[in-house]
């Protein structure tokens, strides 16, 4: 539809720029005949002005044809109230905005109101999506090796104890508990099932048990919380890391990518930290054993006096879990 009527406009400013391109070698006459070109350009909008046919009741694509054919663009709005009983085009048109007998130029927009698809609505916040939240770390790690992903030779530690605040001493396992708590409470709030991979520090699961629990319970999203380290206190910022793909991710690289650029988003903005970007990592166990879309968000650097102090703070941590399940909530409904 809006390729309709891009073409149109191209086609019309092609034509103009012609006349004017062809002009250069015969300067003056062409230059003489512009008056005579624009009433025609006028003409032609006069002739274009259409009047917005009813299209509430009819399908989404019978609705298409009728204002394509009158040159209109039609942008949709999908209502996740209405449960639809058919898919994509065959969908009724609950609303239109403007209403028929409405006059408008050519190009102009018209809004359609759709029921949400069925597959949209199973994913709405107060239906029935599932996120798995993985607190990183344990208060002890365990260096016991584990494979790097299902058959693999390369082993890593099972799970490591994380950082520590570089100021406030609070391990990085306690502060991403909390973090995890905080977006518990508000996913469920929005209706979302959360599974915790652990709700106290005190546990040993490794990076692939994590993972398998997001696996067994089928998440939608399983996303893990962790907080940075490093030898330079300067460094700042928050960073997502999502599975690039590798022999294992090729099926959850791309969605996860996705729930990653949402993420990451909204917890930039909600703390307004410095944005390290997203991140493809194919090196982590965690990814490499996960079947469902994962992510994992650096929430900033306990290596750094400022954030250190600040990921301790319930406030910040409020932020943190403001913006993530915001991101969160935009993936499950795309
Ligand atoms: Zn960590």
């Amino acid at each position: 539809m809006f390729t309709l009527v891009l073409a149109a406009f191209a086609l019309s400013g092609t034509d103009v720029t012609a006349g004017r391109a062809g002009s250069p070698r015969a300067t003056e006459p062409p230059l003489a005949s512009q008056p005579a070109v624009a009433p025609t350009s006028e003409e032609t909008d006069t002739a274009r002005a259409v009047e917005v046919p009813q299209v509430v009741g009819k399908t989404l694509a019978e609705a298409q044809v009728l204002l394509s054919a009158i040159g209109v663009c039609v942008e949709t709005e999908e209502d996740v109230a209405v449960p639809a009983d058919a898919v994509g085009d065959a969908r009724v048109v609950l609303g239109q905005n403007p209403p028929a007998g409405t006059v408008l130029g050519a190009g102009a927009t018209v809004r359609l109101t759709v029921p949400a698809a069925p597959d949209t609505l199973g994913r709405d916040a107060s239906a029935e999506a599932v996120v798995v939240i993985d607190p990183g770390h344990q208060s002890r790690g365990d260096s016991t090796p584990e494979p790097v992903g299902p058959g693999a030779d390369e082993r890593k530690p099972r799970v490591t104890g994380g950082t520590t605040g570089v100021v406030t001493r609070v391990p990085e396992y306690e502060v991403v508990l909390q973090i995890s708590t905080n977006l518990k409470t508000r996913l469920e709030r929005a209706g979302i099932t959360v599974v915790m991979t652990r709700t106290t520090n005190d546990v040993n699961i490794s990076n692939s048990e994590r993972a398998a629990i997001a696996n067994e319970a089928g998440a939608d999203l399983f996303v893990r919380i962790h907080a940075d380290g490093n030898v330079d206190s300067t460094q700042a910022g928050i960073s997502t890391l999502y599975p690039g793909e590798n022999r294992w991710t090729g099926l959850i690289a791309a969605p996860s990518h996705r729930a990653a650029l949402f993420v990451h988003e909204a917890v930039v903005v909600s703390t307004g930290a410095a944005s390290r970007g997203v991140v493809a990592r194919t090196d982590l166990s965690g990814f490499n054993w996960s079947r469902v879309p994962t992510l994992l968000v650096e929430c900033g650097f306990l290596s750094n006096p400022v954030e250190d102090r600040l990921l301790s703070s319930p406030h910040y941590q409020d932020k943190l879990a403001e913006g993530m399940a915001s991101g969160i909530i935009a993936f499950l409904n795309e």
